[in-house]
Formats: C-alpha cells, structure tokens, sequence
C-alpha cells in the first residue's frame, strides 16, 4: 500500500485528470438519460451515448452471488418493474442484494409503471419492454460497441448508513465496485460518488487512481453537535460551509442537490479547489442558472436539453457516439 501522501498525490491527480477530460464542462446524463429512456439500462446508456455526454452517471449495487449491478433502488422499485410473469410488482420487490443475478435478470425494467406519479414526472420516456438490470460490465461493453474511448462513468455507491442489513458493509461494496472498474480496464475515466462517505474513504485509501465525489444533500449533511451517519464521522458544526466539509474529508468534486446551490458556495467550493458538479437539474431555467453560477458541470436527466443550453453559449460539447448494431 502506497504511502499516505503518496496516494493524496496520485488522488488529486486522478481528480485533476477527471476534471480536465470531461474537456470544458462536464455534461452527465443521469442514470443514462432517465427523461427519455427506461433508467440505468442499456437503452438509457446508448441514448445518452446518441446525444454526446462527457459522462454517463450511473447507480450500483451488489447481487447475492457478487454480480456489480446498475441500480438505483436498493430493492426492486415498483415504479419500474415487472416481475417474471410480466405483472407489475405490488410493493417494494425482493433486495438485489438477496437475489443471484440470475434470479435479477427475470425482472423487466423497461417501462415505467402507467398511471403512475413517477410515470407523471418523465411523460418522455419512451418504454423498451423487456428490458433487464445490467451489470456493469455489460454498460462498459456498450460503450466499446459505440466506439466510445472517452466517456466517462460516475459510479454511485447505493447503500444506506441507516439500512446496513439492505446492502455489502461500505469497505466490501467499495472494494467490489474497484474491482470491477480495475477489470474493465476504466478506472482512469471513473468517478466514484457516494452521499454515503465511508465509502469514499475505502476508495481514496485503496484505490487513488479512482477519483471521488462527495455527493450532499441537506438531509444527508445534518446539522448540529451530532455527526450525520452519511459524512464519515465529519460534524457540519466543525465547518464553515459544506464545501469546507468535502474539502476536510479529502474530495476534490462536490456534487451537491442543485436547488442548494448559491453563489457564495460555488465561489467559496472553487476556491477551495473543488470542482462543482450539483445533481440533477432538468428545467431549463434551472439549468440556465447554474450555468450563470459557473458550475463545472450538471448531472440530468435531459442530457439533449444541457447540450442545447450549451450549444447556445458557444460551450465545447462531447462527441456523440451512436451505438453500432
Ligand atoms: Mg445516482
């Protein structure tokens, strides 16, 4: 194991890296493109491919038989999938954590439930039935097919600190997660992100060439003499902003809820050093405010409409990719 400050060093150079790659601004779509595509599928993945996105963004989490999976729930959501006779599935489905992959991939993700608030929140996503939960290995393939040697992968840790028995321990589910991006062979264009920061302390410690992003929400940060059980041990009271916090616990990308974004924390983040990345903005108005913040990039789920607010302010753009067939 390297030295400690041999790792700070080969870490903020992965994050240096991260950031100057994703070229100009850093365009993610997240879960893929979850306003037009069946989230954290193939099909999300290859339109966001389509369209031109720096990063794909992504949500993981760990099968019984050790199978790193893209998923946002921690058990099977309702919202969104089927069972193996095809009917909707009545309540919250078994944890991936307590199926094989094999038992995981009878499920269909392809659709989101009709009739649904959920369905009312995205009315453009256009449904591809049958759809499974991929791994991830199965969305690095994809982009080989689509040609793609730059995008790059901000993989979510999906674990609750307050639901310990719903997922791996933190250190074994980042573990997992770096074994699988190292096998891949693209541990040089992830990102690993958490609100759950224990984890990113396994990966700065075990894996630096991996760089982390600090994922933040009010809820998740706290407040008062207790430290939150999402921050590592860190206590808001100790620090004079958020930023200050992700900075203290050795980050280098903050990705905050957008709607908490000010102007005096994107300042006061960059001149900490931290890049500012605020998840996820989809109403153009929002997006043209963060723009005017002079955020480093946007995770959303209309990566189309980012690239258009872009286009019109003469913003380099990333390549689109189509997936060959
Ligand atoms: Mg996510």
């Amino acid at each position: 194991m390297p030295s400690a400050r041999l790792r700070r060093s080969i870490q903020l150079a992965a994050a240096a890296l991260a950031m100057s790659e994703a070229a100009a601004f850093d365009l993610q779509g997240h879960r893929g493109a979850r306003g037009l595509a069946p989230e954290n599928t193939l099909p999300a993945f290859a339109r966001a491919l389509a369209i031109g996105v720096t990063t794909l963004e992504l949500d993981c989490g760990v099968t019984r038989d050790g199978a790193l999976v893209v998923s946002h729930d921690r058990r099977l959501n309702p919202d969104i999938t089927r069972g193996p006779g095809g009917a909707w599935l009545d309540g919250p489905g078994p944890m991936i954590h307590a199926l094989d992959y094999a038992e995981l991939a009878r499920y269909d993700v392809g659709r989101i439930r009709p009739g649904s608030e959920y369905a009312k929140r995205f009315p453009d996503q256009t449904p591809v039935d049958g759809t499974r939960i991929p791994r991830l290995a199965d969305v690095f393939a994809l982009v080989a097919r689509a040609r793609n040697a730059t995008v790059r992968f901000n993989i979510e840790t999906k674990i609750d600190p307050t639901r310990p028995e719903e997922t791996l321990a933190p250190d074994e589910f980042a573990r997992a997660l770096v074994r699988e991006v190292r096998a891949g062979g693209m541990a040089r264009r992830t990102t690993i992100q958490s609100f759950d920061w224990r984890t990113l302390r396994v990966v700065q410690a075990e894996a630096p060439e991996i760089a982390t992003v600090y994922l933040s929400a009010a809820d998740t940060i706290g407040s008062g003499d207790r430290a939150s059980p999402w921050t590592a041990g860190l206590r808001p009271r100790d620090y004079a902003s958020v930023p200050a916090m992700v900075k203290a616990a050795g980050g280098a990308i903050w990705s905050p809820a957008h709607a908490e974004v000010t102007p005096a924390l994107v300042l006061e983040a960059h001149r900490l050093g931290l890049a500012v990345i605020p998840w996820t903005a989809n109403a153009p108005a929002e997006l043209e405010r963060l723009l005017d913040l002079g955020v480093d990039g946007i995770i959303t789920d209309y990566p189309d409409r980012l690239r258009a607010a872009l286009a019109a302010r003469r913003r380099a753009l990333p390549t689109p990719t189509p997936v060959e067939r």
